[in-house]
């Protein structure tokens, strides 16, 4: 199994090099040149464990890691970090299954893939002889920072910086990042929004003369963003493992097509349900929803992708996204795999903030659809979720909840939904309080976790009482044109 980059198909490299690399030197992004078609004898499937399917699905993907490298990835990231020993449990609620991908030890889907992913990084750096010190870059709009931090925390050989937008993160998702342990762990609040950080952390790692500086000095960089192939593969895992909970359950039966809603930012998550699709799991629906930066949305309505418009902070901050990395894939994969095509549009995004396919190109994205929900739609779906079925579901999960509601109000003969639902309630206390009517204004961070204890009736998750004891690192501030200087920094350190 080979992975080229989407912007030259000469490119070529094997998984664990995609892996170190994290984007390809023209600034692509790694993809499968095929796709593993899967033997899926359900019968035996739904009595694997997670563990057990992670190794099915992730084998032939990453087929330069030898089999017992590979479980033990999968052992060192699949253990009692999780709170449960499903790891990713499906929950009844309704006539509706979520998917609970909250489950680790930062309660945020991320934790799926960054627990593993710093294994699969340092084994593919001994699988290539290289004794580089890598360096991780990465920018966050709330989640992924703090999964990176936990999970890359005194790995050796490995440094991690991570850049968040000032003011763009809730309460509780920068007291964990600033609570964090690890010596190789370092944290910053950018002047800008996600958007901006992003950018420039790309810019960083494109940066010829800083390569240099850095092999001067024995560092390279990699990304734990999920433009790094070897945070998507992964998540394709549990897209299988929740089918076969629903074959088990006996609410499907064996290769009947089931609907996945995935609330969406950078577009890694749904990319891994639609690449798990392209493996033969029977999907009958993928779709993408979006808050009120909706790019998404219109792109799928009109076949127009249009980042210029006004960044909105949402009460769902991790989808507070405008340019979503990822869909430079799933673009890639629908015109045909045509490097020089996706090339040129992603040029034309960056010049003109906007490109557009044509109505055939349109086409090949049959099968996968856009919806969104408003904030005051998506308090609303809290409130009436909670109310109905006694189920409390964080703000991003509500947007994909009332995405799906939406959806089905306009298609005929529901199939069995799936809605993914990527953070507990416990990381957005003040939002989840105030929809379902309870005044939080005055509360600290504590009295309004105690609330959510007593009202949904579920205990606390370690993070959060581990949260509550720790002790806070000071906060660096930096502007955008000071972070290239904080990464040397970080280098020599
Ligand atoms: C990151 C994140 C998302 C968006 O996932 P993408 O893979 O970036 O599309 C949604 N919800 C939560 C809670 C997240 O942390």
């Amino acid at each position: 199994m080979y992975y080229q980059s989407t912007r030259n198909p000469k490119q070529v490299v094997s998984a664990s090099q995609a892996i170190l690399q994290g984007l390809a030197p023209d600034g692509g992004l790694y993809v499968p040149q095929s796709f593993p078609q899967f033997d899926l004898n359900w019968d035996q499937l739904k009595d694997y464990s997670y563990q057990e399917m992670a190794e099915f699905i992730l084998s032939p993907f990453l087929d330069d890691y030898s089999p017992e490298a590979l479980r033990a990835c999968i052992d060192a990231a699949y253990d009692d970090k999780f709170d449960d020993p499903k790891i990713a449990p499906l929950a009844k609620v309704g006539d509706r299954y979520h998917l609970e991908l909250f489950h680790g030890a930062t309660i945020a889907f991320k934790d799926m893939a960054l627990s593993i992913l710093p294994h699969l990084m340092t084994q593919a750096a001994a699988i290539n002889h290289n004794d580089k010190e890598i360096i991780i870059l990465t920018a966050t709009s709330g989640d992924t920072g703090k999964a990176a931090m936990a999970g890359f925390a005194d790995v050796p050989s490995t440094k991690i910086a991570v850049f968040y937008p000032e003011g763009g993160v809730s309460d509780i998702q920068e007291k964990q990042m600033l609570t964090q342990k690890g010596a190789n762990t370092y944290v910053y609040a950018v002047k800008g929004n996600f958007d901006d950080a992003q950018t420039q952390v790309k810019a960083l790692f494109n940066d010829p003369d800083l390569r240099q500086k850095l092999a001067d000095q024995g560092a390279q960089f990699s990304s734990a963003n999920s433009m790094n192939i070897g945070r998507l593969l992964p998540q394709v895992v549990y897209y299988f493992y929740a089918y076969a909970q629903l074959v088990k359950a006996g609410a499907i039966t064996a290769g009947e097509k089931i609907d996945f809603t995935v609330p969406t930012g950078n577009f890694g998550n749904i990319l891994a349900a639609y690449y798990g699709q392209r493996c033969g799991l029977p999907v009958n629906h993928l779709l993408c929803a979006s808050n009120d930066n909706k790019v998404l949305y219109d792109f799928f309505q009109t076949g127009t992708y249009n980042r210029k418009r006004d960044f909105k902070l949402t009460i769902s901050p991790s989808m507070d996204i405008l340019v979503s990395s990822n869909f430079e894939r799933m673009l890639y994969h629908a015109l045909g795999d045509n490097s020089d095509h996706l090339t040129a549009l992603m040029a034309q995004l960056d010049q003109d903030g906007l490109y557009q396919v044509t109505a055939e190109e349109f086409q090949a994205f049959q099968g996968i659809s856009g919806e969104f929900a408003s904030e005051d739609e998506t308090k609303d779906e809290i409130k009436q979720v909670f109310e109905a079925n006694d189920y409390l579901m964080d703000p991003h999960t509500a947007v994909a909840s009332r995405s799906y509601r939406k959806y089905l109000d306009q298609v005929e003969g529901a199939k069995a939904g799936v809605i993914v639902s990527t953070a507990s309630p416990y990381k957005f206390p003040a939002t989840v309080l105030q929809a379902i009517g309870q005044d939080a204004d005055q509360a600290s961070i504590s009295e309004r976790l105690a609330k959510l204890r007593e009202l949904s009736g579920v205990p606390y998750p370690q993070a959060i009482e581990e949260l509550e004891a720790a002790d806070i690192r000071d906060k660096i501030i930096l502007s955008i044109d000071q972070m290239e200087a904080e990464v040397l920094k970080i280098v020599k350190d």
